[in-house]
């Protein structure tokens, strides 16, 4: 197929990629065209081409696909958040639950009909907006100087002005309107990324949904705390203007003078109310209709560096179909590793014989601790450091002795994006435990890892996706491994 670039052609969108872009075809060509839906009939133009394919700009809706919503978001094209927001919520599930099926079956190595027989429907939000507990907002600047926050504009790190996100709390709006009030009457400058200068870098907050409270964490370029010992110039104007929003109840700075993309810097003070801030997860009935309460719920403590699910709703009904899943009846030894805060082993640890957890991060392990203290749990411990270093049974790589833990019968992984190291897939072979459950948020890697978990040993007894992030193109995956030979 012959194209220039800036060319115009019309083509009907017939599929989605990966990453949620519309896929049309000129004579078989595939053509890639960021927000354009499935059964629109778009106008594009061309604007890349390889030799098997090419990449299109949306000019023109000229008839739109059946599927097609009203975003509620104004800046739903620009921002490099939410991917699916013009197309309906319902659709959106159905190429979440084919995203998943199709990873298994390209990457996995797994045929259709057992993708079919083994894979249950995803569970939706009943509610898709106002979902996420977290939200880091960057600061700039304009061009004409004005202190602002927003988001980056897609693959850019231009910041667009923006403080209402459909997917965050009503509060972050509040939280940002008292911070850059505070910043532009006292002149504090923002970070500039281009020239290292500047000092408000980004905006962390957290809310804990079940107990109202909030933290707010300003990310800070700076080397020096003043004279005064004070990390921010007229500091107790902004800690009282933010103290007077309900529910604040922890701020914090993060220092970060790295010229890097990472957001949060590791030293962190807090220099108002706690250190952390708490929230509560209901175990669900995952077998009946509407997913109920059971009665049961644990309660957690958050800092600003610890990982915590950001959809709190769909968290409850993940954890519980990892329960569910496990079918524990008391005795076993469980292992989750890439533990974070401790949130799974604890939901497990209730009926379990006893539960170790594995996390990188050394805060993340306190608070796993602290976790287990809170909720009166005493078959838990947890363990900081890397899965694939510590779990070597024997020496690793360097020589050291790694940790030696009680051969588990259950195994749950819930590594990040880039899924399980290879050593860590090795001992988890090694051990040979009945179950592996693993949780994942990339069913891309999450089908490489499985596949040499099936090649080692196992099947996959059951799959299913919950979607704790709605409008992006990202969706959560819990999947349920047996031993072949038992
Ligand atoms: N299961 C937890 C955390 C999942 S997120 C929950 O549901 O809340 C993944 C976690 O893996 C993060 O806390 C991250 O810090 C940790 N992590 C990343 N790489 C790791 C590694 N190599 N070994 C152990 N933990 C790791």
């Amino acid at each position: 197929m012959e194209f220039r670039k800036n060319d115009l052609v019309t083509i009907t969108i017939e599929d989605f990629g990966s990453e949620g872009e519309g896929i049309g075809k000129v004579d078989g060509f595939p053509i890639f065209v960021k927000d354009a839906i499935v059964g629109d009939t778009v106008e594009v133009r061309i604007v890349k081409y390889m030799k098997t394919y090419a990449y299109g700009r949306l000019e023109k809706v000229l008839e739109p696909s059946p599927f097609r919503v009203e975003p509620k978001c104004a800046f739903h094209r620009q921002c490099g958040g939410c991917q699916l927001q013009a197309l309906s919520y319902e659709k959106q599930l159905l190429f979440k639950q084919e995203k998943i099926k199709n990873h298994l079956i390209r990457i996995g190595g797994f045929s259709p009909e057992y993708v079919d027989t083994h894979m249950e429907s995803i569970i939706g939000m009943e509610v898709p907006y106002r979902y996420r507990n977290k939200a880091q907002y960057p600061i700039g600047t304009d061009r004409e100087g004005n202190v602002i926050a927003g988001f980056y504009a897609g693959r850019t790190h231009n910041i667009i002005p923006n403080q209402k996100c459909w997917l965050g709390t009503e509060e972050n709006e509040t939280v940002l309107d008292c911070i850059l009030n505070y910043m532009r009457r006292y002149g504090v400058t923002a970070y500039e990324e281009a020239s290292g200068t500047g000092l408000v870098r980004h905006v962390l907050i957290r809310k804990g949904f079940a107990s109202g409270e909030l933290m707010v964490c300003l990310v800070l370029n700076l080397r020096k705390k003043s004279d005064s010992g004070r990390f921010l110039p007229r500091q107790k104007e902004l800690i009282d203007s933010l103290a007077q929003i309900r529910g604040m109840t922890s701020v914090s700075v993060s220092i970060n003078t790295e010229r890097t993309n990472v957001i949060m810097g590791k030293e962190i003070h807090t220099l108002w109310g706690s250190d952390t801030i708490r929230d509560i997860i209901h175990v669900r009935d995952m077998g009946q209709a509407g997913y109920p309460y059971t009665g049961e719920k644990l309660e957690f403590m958050i800092s600003p560096l610890s990982f915590y699910q950001v959809n709190p709703v769909q968290t409850e009904k993940l954890y519980s179909l990892v329960r569910e899943y496990a079918c524990l009846t008391g005795q076993e030894t469980v292992w989750d590793l890439y533990c974070g805060i401790g949130t799974i082993s604890l939901f497990l640890a209730q009926s379990a014989g006893r539960v170790y957890g594995v996390e990188v991060i050394p805060q993340a392990i306190e608070d796993a601790r602290e976790n287990a203290r809170r909720n009166g749990i005493t078959n838990a411990e947890f363990h900081v450091g890397k899965a694939e270093e510590v779990l070597t049974g024997g020496k690793n790589k360097t020589g050291e002795r790694g940790l030696v833990l009680p051969p588990p019968n259950l195994i749950v992984v819930d590594p990040p994006r880039k899924g399980c190291d290879g050593v860590c897939l090795e001992v988890m072979l090694q051990m040979r435990p009945d179950k592996i459950i693993y949780v994942s948020c990339d069913s891309a890697t999450l089908a490489r890892d499985l596949k040499v978990l099936c090649e080692g040993g196992y099947e996959v007894a059951k799959v299913r996706g919950v979607d704790q992030f709605g409008h992006t193109v990202h969706v959560e995956v819990a999947c349920c491994l047996q031993r072949k030979d038992l």
